[in-house]
């Protein structure tokens, strides 16, 4: 009950607060704040007799120590913003990020750790030695946020992939040095998705290394700008994490590299939409039938999913019908998105304390020890 009592001052504080950058990701135009629209909403409340959001926020219960886990949380080190602007990539979520930003929203929400990861388009742009000093540099500085808020930020390790040698050590550097939580992969990187045989020697050294591979969607060279008048981030990234999955998977790269723990961001793009699209997958194609040898929905159920940007009850209820709850991790693309937003999508799908305690903590606790 103190945890439900503690997501409604959460909520309510949000709703005052009314804050988020309501911004896609890879968006360049920011979206109109829906502040004014809540505010007029709060007084239509509290002129039909409910306690407005203020008075509730003003005598908070108890709250118990944060304890959320956010698996999906963009930083944007300084050596990345400028290689950006360099490029003349205009993100302005990116470019305004903070770390104050982060732990103001974190604590809006009662979220304790936020594991960081760079967003697309990643450190690879076209170049292999400048990405594999721009990851490098990323990765200093998030081992640095980690070290400096104990407790508060994790690291998923951005590689210089499609570049083997550079990965290879980078994935030496980020585990043996900076003890990072694990790895950030795009989903393709130019013409090539996770799973294509060039990246095995990577796969094989995070297989050994039992290695927890956080993966977030980017633009590949086929797909950029086939439809300008959608935003990449609607429909693209989406489906570049479902073409990811289905690379891994039918592959055998899943299978052939069982240790490795692969979390897929936005709930897995749209393949729970497509699930029994990708079971009957050996149908039409009977020679990958030796790549999956315990099947496609073994495969499809080991993966762990996170819920940023997919929060909501369309998303959720098509995750929770391919996954058990197990599998479920919570995120929030901060800072694209807020934490608030998430913990209000997931309380409200999710009516069970522990189904909500898992997907907001235990099961990243069980990928990612060191957070117990
Ligand atoms: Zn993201």
């Amino acid at each position: 009950m103190r945890y439900l009592r503690f997501v409604r001052d959460i909520l309510a504080e949000a709703e005052t607060e009314g804050e988020g950058e309501e911004q896609a990701e890879g968006e360049e135009i920011k979206v109109n704040s829906v502040r004014r629209r809540r505010v007029s909403r709060r007084a239509t409340r509290s002129s039909a007799g409910v306690a407005p959001a203020r008075v509730r926020a003003q005598a908070p219960a108890a709250q118990p120590p944060a304890s959320i886990i956010d698996v999906h949380h963009h930083i944007a080190p300084p050596a990345y913003n400028q290689e950006l602007i360099a490029r003349g990539i205009n993100e302005p979520p990116l470019l305004r990020w903070s770390v104050q930003k982060s732990l103001d929203d974190m604590d809006k929400a009662g979220v304790a750790t936020a594991i960081t990861s760079i967003t697309t388009p990643g450190v690879w742009l076209g170049d292999n030695n400048a990405a594999r000093r721009l990851a490098r540099k990323c990765n200093d500085y998030a081992a640095t946020l980690m070290r400096d808020h104990p407790g508060r930020f994790g690291v998923f390790a951005s590689l210089p992939l499609p570049d083997l040698d550079g990965s290879l050590q980078e994935i030496g550097y980020a585990f043996d040095t900076l003890k990072a939580d694990g790895v950030g992969l795009m989903t393709s990187f130019g013409d090539k998705w996770l799973g294509d045989p060039a990246f095995d020697p990577v796969m094989e050294e995070l297989n050994r290394r039992k290695a927890v591979v956080y993966t977030h969607p980017t633009l590949a060279d086929c797909c950029n700008r086939i439809l300008p008048v959608v935003h990449r981030a609607v429909v693209e990234f989406q489906t570049d994490t479902s073409r990811a999955i289905g690379s891994v998977v039918f592959t055998g790269t899943a299978a052939r590299y069982p240790d490795i723990r692969f979390i897929w961001s936005h709930g897995g793009g749209t393949m729970p939409f497509l699930y029994e699209r990708f079971l009957r997958m050996p149908q039409l194609y009977p020679n990958v039938q030796a790549n999956i040898p315990r099947g496609v929905e073994f495969e499809l159920k080991k993966f762990y999913y996170d819920v940023a940007q997919v929060a909501h009850p369309a998303a959720l209820a098509s995750l929770a019908k391919v996954v058990p709850v197990s599998q479920i991790l919570f995120g929030t693309d901060f800072p694209y998105r807020t934490s608030a937003d998430h913990v209000k999508g997931v309380t409200e799908f999710f009516p069970d304390e522990g189904d909500r305690r898992k997907i907001s903590r235990d099961n990243a606790v069980g990928l990612i020890a060191r957070l117990k």
